[in-house]
C-alpha cells in the first residue's frame, strides 16, 4: 500500500541538491497571481529543506502549455512571489527547455540554504508522456527527489514518476504526508460511523468511487445531478433533470450492493426545481421525490437537507466530494451549504475531497472548520477509488 513512504525527515539533506516537485499550478491574470494558496501550502516543505542546509531546486507545471514554451505560462511570477514569501531570493532559471544552461549554471552555483526555480515542466512535451530523456535530465540536477505535489500524484509524468528511476532517494514532503494521513486513515481505519457524501454532475465520473466506498462506509449520501439517475432507476419521475440513461442498471446494482453490505444509501426526499437552467430561474420546492415534466432538479430540498444533516451529525468520520446542487447559482446553493454546515458542526473528522466541494466550502467561509481539505480533486477521487497513485507509489518505502 501507499502509506508507508519515506518523508523529508527520514533522509539527510544537508549539502544535498534536492529537486522538490511542488504544485505551483496557480491562477495568474496579467502576470498577477490571483490565488496563492498553493504557494503558501508549499512553504513548510521548502522552509524545512532550506533550514536544514539543502540546496533546493523547485519545479512544477503551470496550466497546459502542451509541450511549448508559452510566455503566459512561465513560472517567473511564482518565483518572484516565492522570494517574498520566503524572505530570500529564489533564482529563476529561465530555460525554455527547463533543464538548460541557465538551470545547470544556477544549480552549480548554489550554496546550502539557497533556492532555484526551474521553468514550467510542461514546456517539455516529454513531461506528460513520462519519457526517459527528460526524466534523466531532471534527475541529473539532484541527489534527492522530493514529491510534494499531491494534485498531480495521480499522473505518471517525468517530474512525478520518471525522475524517481534515476535518483537513489525519492521521498515525500509535508503536503503529501498530510494528504496520505487524512485520506488514508479515513478510508482504511475510520472512526465509525463513517459517512461519505457524493454529489456533482455525473454518476459515470464516480462509478469506481461509489463501488469502492460501499466496501468501507456505514452511510453513503448521494446528491447533485447524479442522484436523478438513482431516483429514476427506483421508478420515480425526474422531469427534465439531468440523467444518465446508460447508468440506470449500474445504479440498481449499487443500491443492491448497499443493501447486501448493510450500508445505508440515502437519496433525496425532495428537491429544489426550476423550469430552466439559469441563475435567475425561480426556485420551487417539490413535496416528494417526484419531479413533474418541464422542471429539473437543481438542488436537494428542505426535507433532504434536514435528513442528510441528521446523518452527518451522528457520524465520526465524514468525507465529501461533489456539490448537492448547482451551488454556483445562489438560488440552488442551499443544499451544498447545508452539508458544509452539518460537517462543520459534527465534531468528527471531516474531509473535503478537493475540486468543487473545496471551492464551495471556501466560498461559504467554512474552510477553517474542516479537518482537512484535499489539495487534489482528481488525485483524491482516485485515492477514494482505491487506486494507488503513481506519484506516491514511486517514492521510497520506509
Ligand atoms: P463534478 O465536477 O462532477 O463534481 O460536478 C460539479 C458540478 O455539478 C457543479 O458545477 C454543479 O453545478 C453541477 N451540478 C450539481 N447538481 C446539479 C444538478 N442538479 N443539475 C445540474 N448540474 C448540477
Amino acid at each position: 500500500m501507499v502509506f508507508n513512504k519515506k518523508t523529508i525527515e527520514d533522509v539527510a539533506v544537508k549539502g544535498k541538491k534536492v529537486l522538490l516537485r511542488c504544485d505551483f499550478n496557480v491562477p495568474i491574470v496579467d502576470g498577477v497571481i490571483t490565488d496563492e494558496n498553493r504557494l503558501v501550502g508549499a512553504l513548510p516543505t521548502i522552509e524545512y529543506l532550506l533550514e536544514n542546509g539543502a540546496k533546493v531546486i523547485l519545479c512544477s507545471h503551470l496550466g497546459k502549455p502542451k509541450g511549448e514554451a508559452k510566455k503566459e505560462l512561465s513560472l517567473e511570477p511564482v518565483g518572484a512571489r516565492l522570494s517574498e514569501l520566503l524572505g530570500k531570493q529564489v533564482v529563476f532559471a529561465d530555460d525554455d527547455n527547463v533543464v538548460g544552461e541557465n538551470a545547470v549554471n544556477a544549480v552549480n552555483n548554489m550554496t546550502e540554504g539557497q533556492c532555484v526555480l526551474l521553468q514550467n515542466t510542461r514546456f517539455r512535451k516529454e513531461e506528460t508522456k513520462n519519457e526517459e530523456n527528460f526524466s534523466k535530465e531532471l534527475a541529473s540536477l539532484c541527489d534527492i527527489f522530493v514529491n510534494d505535489a499531491f494534485g498531480t500524484a495521480h499522473r505518471a509524468h517525468c517530474s512525478t514518476v520518471g525522475v524517481t528511476k534515476f535518483v537513489d532517494t525519492s521521498v515525500c514532503g509535508y503536503l503529501i504526508q498530510k494528504e496520505l494521513k487524512f485520506l488514508g486513515e479515513a478510508v482504511e481505519n475510520p472512526e465509525r460511523p463513517f459517512t461519505a457524501i457524493l454529489g456533482g454532475s455525473k454518476v459515470s465520473d464516480k462509478i469506481n468511487v461509489i463501488n469502492n466506498l460501499l466496501e468501507k462506509v456505514d452511510t453513503l449520501v448521494i446528491g447533485g445531478a447524479m442522484a436523478y439517475t438513482f431516483l429514476k432507476a427506483k421508478g420515480f419521475q425526474i422531469g427534465n433533470s439531468r440523467v444518465e440513461e446508460d447508468k440506470l442498471d449500474y445504479a440498481i446494482e449499487m443500491m443492491k450492493k448497499a443493501e447486501n453490505k448493510d450500508v445505508k444509501l440515502l437519496l433525496p426526499l425532495d428537491h429544489v426545481i426550476a423550469n430552466e437552467f439559469s441563475k435567475d430561474a425561480t426556485p420551487l420546492e417539490t413535496v416528494s421525490e417526484n419531479i413533474e415534466d418541464g422542471y429539473m432538479g437543481l438542488d436537494i430540498g428542505p426535507k433532504t437537507r434536514e435528513n442528510y444533516s441528521k446523518w452527518i451529525s451522528q457520524s465520526k468520520t465524514v468525507i465529501w466530494n461533489g456539490p448537492m446542487g448547482v451551488f454556483e447559482f445562489e438560488n440552488f446553493s442551499k443544499g451544498t451549504k447545508a452539508i458544509g454546515e452539518a460537517m462543520a458542526k459534527c465534531g468528527g473528522t471531516t474531509i473535503i475531497g478537493g475540486g468543487d466541494s473545496a471551492a464551495a466550502v471556501n466560498i461559504f467561509g467554512m474552510g477553517d472548520k474542516m479537518t482537512h481539505i484535499s489539495t487534489g480533486g482528481g488525485a483524491s477521487l482516485e485515492f477514494l477509488e482505491g487506486i494507488e497513485l503513481p506519484g506516491i507509489v514511486a517514492l521510497n518505502d520506509r
